[in-house]
Order: structure tokens, then sequence, then C-alpha cells
């Protein structure tokens, strides 16, 4: 289908970020449509990552949209899954001065934050039974878990009812920006993409021989790029610069009969390694400090596990003894050279909603939001997101966050 018409904003990449900000726009009556190579995601990093939220960062632009949106998932909890049992983070003696260094900045914009000692941490979570290197901890309990997928669904579904469109099997091949307004020329596959052609394509920055599909254009007044790890490509169609890559994170599910976590959030270990309650399994992911950027999807399956997840998660814990590992995944973080994600107007009718660096979902309602007023209106209004603006790698002030869940 070709949408005739003139649009006010196109949005290019509808994962959770690009979904949220078609919703923010619709909501503030402008006309949306947003585009997607595959509404479903099956490599999206939305479809494909932990489900944390929390609002403990270092930046205050950070903790001020983390807490935005943990505002609104609290109003939607039983629709998004939100599970709002804490995030519990273990802090050595190199990191231990970090946090306290950043725990009164969490607490006066209103996110409340306890520190515990090694001793009360496993008072209060027996299963943390070995307490080596623990330097000290914090527990931050309106954090916690959300349903990624549902979340994008209910960003989704408003923005439908409030009049947006979602198109899918289309990738943005050219965009240009004028005078005039922006045209947005799209390839639409024939028919559902297969597997290796998703990955064919979104390897390779193109369609590739193989894909059947037809042209065309779409008219709008702006555009934002919303592409996720794949945004350098429009950026770069655009002649704007990329400061960000692509960098595989793996987190594999683990069965463990002998424990129950359901009753905990996040746990985040010294070790790097954090975890929690996923059904009736375990979900444990490690990011390992050498992995190279690039478009990379390959799962390291039982190796990834014994080598990276076990020997952590046993070293802290006696019942994760008999872990079995059942499945698990690859997916990208689109990590700026800050480690805050790139947000704001990028040139003349051109806006950018990316490089979230591993905080995308937990950021997602108030980026929208922020956003949604931005082009509405011109200005950032309840929320300011101006420190993530793009101008920050040119001269700017950085907004730097250390590069972890
Ligand atoms: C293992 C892992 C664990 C994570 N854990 C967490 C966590 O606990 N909490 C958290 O907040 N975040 C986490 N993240 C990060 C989070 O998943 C991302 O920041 C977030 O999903 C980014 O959303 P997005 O919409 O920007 O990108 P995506 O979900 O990747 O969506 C981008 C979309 O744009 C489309 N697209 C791109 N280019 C084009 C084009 N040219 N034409 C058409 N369509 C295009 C793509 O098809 C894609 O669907 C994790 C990520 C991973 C991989």
């Amino acid at each position: 289908m070709n949408p005739g018409g003139r649009f006010d904003v196109c949005v290019v990449g509808a994962g959770i970020v690009g979904s949220s900000v078609a919703m923010a726009l619709a909501e503030r009556n402008l006309k949306t449509i947003a585009v997607d190579l595959d509404l479903s995601g099956r490599l999206s990093s939305s479809e494909k990552n932990a489900g944390g939220v929390r609002a403990t960062w270092w930046q205050p632009v950070n903790i001020t949209l983390c807490r935005a949106s943990i505002q609104f998932y609290e109003k939607i909890a039983s629709q998004v899954g939100f599970r709002q049992r804490g995030y519990l983070w273990l802090y050595d003696d190199a990191t231990w001065p970090e946090a306290l260094a950043h725990i009164e900045l969490q607490r006066s914009l209103g996110h409340p934050i306890e520190t515990l000692s090694a001793s009360e941490v496993s008072g209060r979570f027996p299963e943390i039974d070995k307490l080596d290197g623990i330097a000290g901890a914090t527990f931050s309990p309106r954090d916690g878990l959300i349903n990624p997928n549902l979340l994008k669904e209910h960003y989704r579904g408003t923005a439908l009812r409030r009049g947006a469109q979602f198109l899918d099997r289309v990738w943005v091949i050219g965009i240009e920006a004028g005078a005039d307004g922006v045209s947005v020329n799209c390839w639409q596959s024939d028919e559902a993409m297969s597997d290796p052609g998703l990955m064919r394509l979104m390897t390779q920055d193109g369609p590739g021989e193989a894909e059947t599909g037809h042209l065309f254009e779409l008219r709008a007044d702006a555009v934002v790029i919303a592409g996720g790890a794949w945004s350098p490509y429009p950026l770069k169609l655009l002649g704007l610069k990329n400061y960000s890559e692509a960098v595989r994170r793996q987190v594999c599910v683990v069965d463990n009969r002998a424990t129950n976590l359901g009753g905990y959030g996040m746990i985040v270990d010294t070790s790097g390694v954090y975890f929690h309650n996923e059904g009736a399994h375990i979900l444990a992911g490690y990011s390992p400090p050498e992995e190279p950027p690039g478009y990379h999807f390959t799962y390291d399956g039982e190796p990834f596990f014994q080598t990276e997840i076990w020997p952590r998660l046993f070293a802290r814990m006696s019942c994760m003894e008999r872990l079995r590992h059942v499945t698990g995944w690859a997916g990208l973080y689109e990590v700026s050279p800050d480690r805050s994600a790139i947000l704001g107007r990028a040139a003349n009718r051109v806006y950018e909603a990316h490089s979230f660096s591993g905080r995308g979902v937990m950021q997602s309602y108030g980026a929208g939001q922020a956003l949604g007023d931005l082009i509405a209106s011109g200005k950032y209004d309840q929320l300011d997101a101006s420190a993530l603006s793009r101008e920050r790698f040119e001269g700017g002030k950085r907004a730097f966050e250390a590069l972890h869940i």
C-alpha cells in the first residue's frame, strides 16, 4: 500500500522508541506515519532486551526521563506487566564510591534509594549467601521489570486509535529534507520477509537481490530517525554525522528448580552479571567488555552460559549450583560516545531518537513525550531533554553514564 497525501511527521523505525514517539505525536494531533521493515521486531532490540526499568543514573536528564517513564508504567502496570519489585545492585570496592556519589542526586530528583551493607543484603535476600567482595549495595524499590512487547503494543495501539498509521515491510532507502518538506523514499517487500531475508537486509544496509518489492515516496513536514542500532544508515542518507555503534549483547534463560526469585526484581552482581526471575526460569545476562562492534546476532549458546554466566552466579549464590541452560539470544545495543541517548532536533525538519545505550525500554515513554512536545511546539515543555542533543558531541557538555544495564 502506498499511502497518499502529506503527513505532519514520518517516523523511521517503529521499535519501542519509534512507537512511543508516534503515540506522543498522535496525542498532539499531528498526522503521523511510522514505517518499519518488520513491525514484529524479529531482530529489533525492543524484542531482545531484559525488560529492566530503573532511574538510578548519573545524569539528571536520564534520571528525569526514566522517572517520568516509571510514573507512566505505574499507571498502566497491569497492561504492560510492570512488576515494581526494585533493583538490587551489589558494588565492589572500586565501584561503591561512584555509586554513593550519585545517590543524593537520584534522591533529590525524587527517586527513593536505600543503601545496604553486605550483611543487610543477605538478611533481606537470603539466596545471596556468598558475600565476598561486596563493599555495599543499593536497593531502589520503585524500579523493576516490564514486558517490553506489551509496552510497544500499548504505544502502537494508542497511536493507531489516535489516527497514526504504521506501515510494515518497509525499508527507507532515501530521505531528503528541503525548504518545502521531507521526502522519504521507501522500498516495500511484496511479501512477508523470511528470517534469512530479514537478516540479509538488516546486516547489509539495503534490499538484497533475492527480495522482491516496490518503491514509493512519502511526503511529510518532518521526519524522526528512530531506527535503533540501524540509525547510522538514515543519518547517512541525510548527510548527518553518526556518532554511535551497534554492539552485540547476549542473555540466556536458565532452569533452576531449587530457587524461586519471583519476589525480587532485577539483581546486578559485582561481577557485572544481571539476572531476574522469568516465568519458571531465570533470565541472566552479561556483557563482555571486549565485544567488538557490528551487526552480530549469533548467540553463543551453552559456552556463553558455561563461561560467562554460571561461574559468576555460583560464586555469589550456593543455590545456583545446579543451573541448566535452556535457551538464549543475542540483540544489539546502540552505544553513543557518552552512553546516553541522542535525542532532539538534528537538522531543519529532521529529529532523532536513538542510541539509547541499553536504556531504550526504560526511557521510551519520557523520550517520546519530550520529543512530541519539541516537534509540536518547537520547545521542550514538561520534560527537558536538551542535554541529549547531538550538539554535545561538537563542543557541548557530554552526558556520561557507565555502560551497564
Ligand atoms: C540483550 C539486551 C538487553 C537489554 N536490556 C535492556 C533493559 O533491561 N532495559 C532497557 O531499557 N533497555 C535494554 N536494552 C536496550 C533496549 O532494548 C534498546 O535500547 C531499545 O529496544 C531500543 O529501541 P529502539 O526502538 O530505539 O530500537 P529497535 O527496537 O531496534 O527498533 C528500531 C527499528 O527501526 C527499524 N529500522 C531501522 N532502520 C530502518 C530503515 N532504514 N527503514 C525502516 N525501518 C528501519 C528496525 O527494523 C527496528 O524495528 C537491552 C538490549 C539488549 C540487546
